[in-house]
């Protein structure tokens, strides 16, 4: 089994989340007291956040960097970073470690692509929905076709995550809110939603939406254990 290595901590709320998820996931795959080899280095969220709406994402990647690199250090025979938002430095952090990363869209884009899915609307960050860091991955490397909510929705997206979902708080005035946004998606055509952001599945399941949801979180860490088992 290969060490698994996990930049976390953005937020705790979804890294216990991968923890608890790779764990299982090994026990169920190899059975009785088998547990997932890992090192994580969990970061101080506030510290990132703050960089982030700073615009300050070169400090940011740097900070990550150092993580990969100590994570490296631990052990690890490859990495995934927690979070979508931060694969916006995810070349930057690989240019400073050996071990390759796992990106997060990759095996999401796969698992989309397996159900016959063309038409993919995506929920996450507003840098995750806006920006090009992850949408051009699915457009370019996976060919999807991705549909993003509109700016007031993105607001709303956006506030619930750094407002209620990463301080571990889940309303269901505002689950309300992420179904209806997700009804308008299905009538601009998204045969399926993306839960681009490591929180949203704390708040949306399957049976929230009428079309088939993609929790990073789930596919993420399960897709870190298929790597971590393959021969
Ligand atoms: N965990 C979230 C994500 O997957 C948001 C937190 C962050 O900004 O990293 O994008």
């Amino acid at each position: 089994m290969k060490t698994i290595g996990m930049i976390g901590g953005m937020s705790w709320e979804s890294t216990a989340e991968y923890y608890r998820i790779v764990n299982q996931k090994v026990k169920e795959r190899l059975g009785g007291l088998h547990s997932a080899k890992c090192v994580m280095l969990s970061v101080d969220f506030h510290e990132i956040e703050t960089l982030q709406h700073q615009n300050k994402w070169d400090e940011a990647g740097r900070l990550m960097a150092a993580a990969a690199e100590n994570v490296e250090k631990g052990g690890a025979d490859f990495f995934i970073i927690c979070t979508n938002t931060m694969h916006k430095v995810a070349d930057f952090v690989q240019q400073h470690v050996r071990m390759p990363l796992l990106h997060i869209a990759d095996p999401t884009a796969k698992k989309i692509k397996a159900e016959g899915i063309q038409k993919i609307a995506l929920l996450g960050t507003r840098f995750t929905m806006m920006e090009d860091f992850y949408k051009g991955k699915l457009v370019r490397d996976h060919g999807l076709a991705v549909i993003i909510p509109s700016a007031a929705e993105m607001d709303i997206i956006h506030k619930v995550i750094y407002d209620e979902l990463c301080l571990g708080i889940v309303n269901d005035a505002s689950r309300d809110q992420y179904a209806e946004i997700i009804d308008r998606l299905v009538k601009k055509g998204a045969e399926g939603v993306i839960l681009g952001c490591t929180e949203i599945g704390l708040l949306i399941k399957n049976v929230d939406s009428q079309i088939p949801v993609f929790d990073t979180t789930v596919i993420h860490a399960e897709a870190a254990v298929d790597y971590a088992l393959a021969i």
